[in-house]
């Protein structure tokens, strides 16, 4: 297989792959039919996208959205892939164009309406290029008992076998008839690599905690797990040497990795583990790939991962042989510092700033989820569910109160400065601070100046930190990240709605640690 992580990160802008889709990649991209199902919002798209990159010829792609279509087609060439659509949208101008690139033998991705499959000619000159992978995305169309139902995807089935290269079709809706008709119709019943695999890992127990002490936190941790293998994932290099060290104090057998080391280094490290029981290794993100060890029996991260996505991947290798397993991960104020900064340094493009800046947050809102956190963590990636009995939240609720009134006065200061600053001026003004910037900016002028001293400042920085987790303010990256307020705090301002904030991660978050990990 290539090494999907450059594309993946250079065109699509994403660091990991969401659960399930590394699997449907590898196959789609071997030629293999494919028929995989996935939540909505799951990641479909990237699924047949990532092989018709890895692949040659061009790629059909058949959809009955059309918005949808020009939007990943829009969204493709940006990112500098050649895709185009045929669809009854297009001007002349564009078709043009399409059929240009086709006969140039530029085109790798090609999105059409399946109301085209219709029409002779364009059957015609799907034959005449080199088409070598034909995805269906809403392949429940082709399902005459369901309410979507498109007579026309039933000429996708005959295109298959005129053009005789492999299909991946993709839906959401999961019942079995539906999945027996998608077979019959599209691969003329032939079955093909099923993918239905919901997002959830059951056996994996999923814990948050504000760090405090760190090092002290994931010694504990470790402490209560002796004797069985684990993985403490760390923001930087020198950081797992430290840990290592510390570990290896506390009579743990452990070892540090990271990307820096000797290629020959790296793999003894990783044969030892594979062979050892109860051996800890203290890594980057570098340690992950192609580690398959099935009984890793717990994971924690001593610093915050950069992304849902990320998390979800690194916790994932914990308990693959099904056994319980057990996760911790750290957060605070330096981590997300940290990686806001990771973010604006970066050499992305600002769009792509602001995606990332809004995965990081989805991240800071599973830490302080209020209620179940795999239900949390299922619903970012579109999954339904009930409350698990596997996650910290679960076992102990969280201390909540209501904090619509603090949230109010931090979002009343954001608009009255205009929406022009970040959290650190607003705090200022929020506790009535004398600064240079307060008095050159006639802010101590402002009703909202002051009016918050009932809170500490670190209070405020973790109000702050969970208004932005429940995405009712966003950093603004085209304005040095000065936060703007989104529709979902237009209620809670108008008096419509309240807020319940997380007590305890406030009040740890004021406790800041005297000892550094
Ligand atoms: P679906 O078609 O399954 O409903 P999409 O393909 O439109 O879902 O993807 C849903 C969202 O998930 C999009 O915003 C996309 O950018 C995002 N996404 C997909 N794959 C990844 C990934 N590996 N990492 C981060 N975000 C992703
Ligand atoms: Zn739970």
């Amino acid at each position: 297989m290539p090494d999907f992580a450059p594309l993946l990160r250079d065109v699509f802008g994403f660091d990991a792959f969401r659960p399930g889709q590394e699997e449907i990649v590898d196959a789609v991209t071997a030629g293999r039919n494919v028929l995989a199902i996935m939540p909505t919002g799951g990641g479909k798209s990237l699924c047949f996208q990532l092989p018709a990159l890895a692949r040659d010829g061009v790629t059909v792609v058949i959809s009955p959205l059309i918005a949808l279509m020009r939007d990943q087609v829009r969204a493709l060439q940006e990112a500098g892939v050649e895709a185009g659509a045929l669809t009854s949208g297009n001007t002349p101008e564009e078709t043009e164009a399409v059929w240009q690139a086709l006969d140039e033998g530029r085109l790798k991705l090609l999105y059409m309406a399946p109301e085209r499959l219709a029409s002779g000619s364009a059957m015609a000159m799907l034959r005449r290029i080199n088409v070598s992978l034909i995805a269906v995305d809403e392949a429940h169309c082709v399902s005459q008992w369901g309410h979507d139902f498109r007579p026309d995807y039933l000429r996708i089935g005959e295109l298959r076998q005129a053009l005789d290269v492999p299909l991946a079709a993709f839906t959401a809706t999961a019942d079995a008839e539906t999945r027996l008709e998608i077979v019959e119709k599209l691969f003329d019943g032939e079955p093909p690599q099923t993918f239905l695999r919901g997002f959830d890992r059951p056996n994996i127990h999923l814990a948050f905690a504000a760090k405090d002490s760190p090092r002290r936190q994931i010694l504990d941790f470790a402490a209560a797990r002796r004797g069985r293998s684990g993985i403490v994932y760390c923001g930087t290099r020198a950081k797992t040497e430290a840990l290592a060290q510390a570990l290896r104090e506390d009579r743990h057998p452990a070892c540090h990795y990271h990307g820096g080391m000797e290629a020959e280094d790296r793999r003894s490290v990783e044969a030892r583990f594979a062979r050892e029981d109860g051996l800890i290794v203290v890594a980057t993100v570098a340690f992950g790939m192609g580690i398959d060890k099935p009984d890793i029996r717990w994971v924690a991260h001593a610093d915050l991962p950069k992304s849902i996505e990320a998390y979800y991947q690194e916790i994932g290798r914990a308990g693959r042989d099904g056994a319980p397993a057990e996760t911790l991960t750290l957060f605070g104020p330096d981590d997300i510092r940290l990686r806001r900064t990771q973010i604006d340094e970066g050499l992305a493009p600002p769009e792509r700033r602001a995606a990332d800046h809004a995965r990081l947050n989805s991240l800071l809102g599973l830490a302080e989820a209020l209620d179940c956190r795999r239900q949390t963590l299922l619903a970012y990636f579109g999954e339904e569910s009930e409350p698990c009995g596997k996650c910290d939240l679960c076992d102990s609720p969280a201390d909540v109160f209501d904090g619509t009134t603090p949230v109010r006065m931090a979002l009343s200061a954001i608009l009255r400065t205009e929406e022009w600053f970040g959290s650190g001026h607003l705090i200022d003004i929020l506790l009535g601070q004398d600064t240079e910037k307060i008095r050159a900016r006639r802010h101590d002028q402002l009703p909202t100046y002051g009016v918050g001293k009932e809170y500490s400042k670190s209070q405020w920085q973790a109000i702050f930190r969970q208004m932005m987790g429940r995405d009712l303010v966003r950093p603004d990256p085209e304005r040095h990240g000065a936060l703007r307020m989104t529709e979902a705090a237009a209620p809670i301002l108008r008096g419509e709605d309240s807020v319940r904030l997380r007590r305890d991660t406030i009040r740890s978050a004021a406790r800041r640690p005297a000892v550094k990990a």
